[in-house]
């Protein structure tokens, strides 16, 4: 309510079974699938949803990217993306073909890549340098020594994701709050007291936090120890199409050595230099030197006309140290759940994680690990690996 003097008077408190703190992905989908049996309020600082790291990713979903437990989490999210369908009707991504490309300095990576994808590999396809440029007309015959196709990459449309999870939580009574950022918290009996910048108090008796690059500072607010869960910017920048290739169906390159990887998007293609430098949680500048770089590599390996950058931007993608999500019960502060360090593949992983993360969060997460072939203990809060790291 505004009013006269221009101040904003706090909202009224509200009471929820659980807040989820953070309107990017990972909130919005976790809410949704909590939502079910419990209500639920999302709490987001900014004053739309997605406008950090879910707003700013190259929105693909490709099986054979990251660890093991990635790698489960891809293969159990596959058939959402094969299938859904949007709250629109629309559908929610479409086939991408997909090659990671080599040269002849980088040939044994493909391998490496192929290996490390375990039974995911088992529809990839190797390509002699002929058989790569043939699939990608992009790539220079006299850089290409061969390639590795992955038939399960799909182009995310991430607005209708986010409005689909969105619309899930609303209809079983949940509620979202944007412009509404935490800034502290106490304990009241079996309540947690939240409060937000304009001095308004929520309540629920358990919180989430799926607050992105702001993880730890959040935790810290609940008084959580911190897991470690560091942000790594990554830049993105914006190059033409070739003319002669405009109206042709052009593949996505991902370079074996991770030097670069291309995606086309509607008559441009979105680039990065693959980047992962440690900084902080406000920090979103794109690094020029990484992007110069990454000109280099591409206009070497590829027939793009890498000196006419259009745009660029970066985001940060958050990694607890042994890159798996952090999901499930802090050990030591009673109520506060992680959901957090979903890394470089938050929007990939989203269907099947917040299937997981809600299934443990209700400690009923053995039968969902079970069938998605994770162990909750590889992703839990508590786990030797960032308890170690976290100085604990
Ligand atoms: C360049 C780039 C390319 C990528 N490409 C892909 C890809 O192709 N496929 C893929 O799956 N993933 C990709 N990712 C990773 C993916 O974007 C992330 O894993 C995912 O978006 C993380 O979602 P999140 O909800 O954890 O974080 P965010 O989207 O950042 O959401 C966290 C939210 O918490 C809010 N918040 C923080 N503190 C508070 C507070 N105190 N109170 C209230 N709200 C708060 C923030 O405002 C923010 O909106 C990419 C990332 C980048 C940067």
């Amino acid at each position: 309510m505004q009013i006269a003097t221009g101040i904003v008077a706090p909202h009224t408190s509200e009471t929820w079974d659980t807040i989820v703190i953070g309107g990017g992905i990972a909130g919005i989908s976790l809410a949704a699938r909590l939502a079910a049996d419990r209500t639920v309020c999302v709490v987001e600082k900014e004053t739309g949803l997605a406008q950090h790291t879910t707003g700013k990713s190259v929105a693909t979903f490709i099986q054979s990217y990251g660890n093991g437990v990635i790698h489960a989490l891809n293969a159990a999210s596959l058939e959402f993306f094969t299938d859904g369908r949007g709250d629109n009707g629309e559908a929610l991504a479409k086939p991408l073909p997909f090659i990671y490309a080599a040269n002849a300095d980088t040939i044994g990576e493909l391998q490496e890549i192929y290996d490390a994808a375990g039974p995911l590999a088992r529809d990839m396809q190797f390509v002699d340098s002929a058989g790569a440029v043939e699939f990608s007309p992009l790539l220079r015959p006299e850089w290409t020594a061969g390639g590795l196709i992955d038939p399960h990459v799909f182009d995310i449309d991430v607005h209708a994701l986010m409005q689909t999870f969105a619309a899930t939580l609303r209809r079983c009574g949940g509620a979202i709050r944007t412009s509404t950022e935490v800034v502290a918290a106490r304990r009241e009996g079996d309540q947690w007291v939240v409060t937000d910048r304009s001095g308004a108090e929520h309540r629920a008796r358990t919180v989430v936090d799926a607050a992105g690059a702001w993880a730890d500072p959040v935790a810290r607010l609940f008084g959580a120890a911190p897991r470690d869960i560091q942000p790594l910017r990554r830049s993105v920048f914006t190059l033409a199409i070739p003319g002669h290739l405009a109206d042709s169906v052009v593949p996505m390159i991902n370079a074996a050595d991770e030097s670069f990887y291309l995606k086309p998007e509607t008559a441009q293609l979105l680039c990065s230099p693959a980047d992962e430098t440690p900084t902080t949680a406000a920090d979103t500048r794109p690094d020029e030197f990484e992007i110069a770089r990454a000109l280099d590599a591409i206009g070497e390996a590829t027939v793009v006309d890498a000196r006419h950058v259009r745009t660029t931007w970066a985001g940060l993608r958050s990694f607890a140290p042994d890159r798996i999500p952090v999901v499930g019960f802090d050990d030591r502060v009673e109520g506060f759940f992680w959901y957090a360090g979903p890394g470089g593949y938050g929007i990939q992983t989203s269907p099947a994680l917040s299937e997981l993360g809600a299934a443990i969060f209700r400690e009923d997460g053995a039968r969902t690990a079970n069938e998605f072939g994770v162990d909750p203990a590889d992703i839990s809060p508590s786990r030797a690996s960032i308890i170690a790291a976290a100085g604990r």
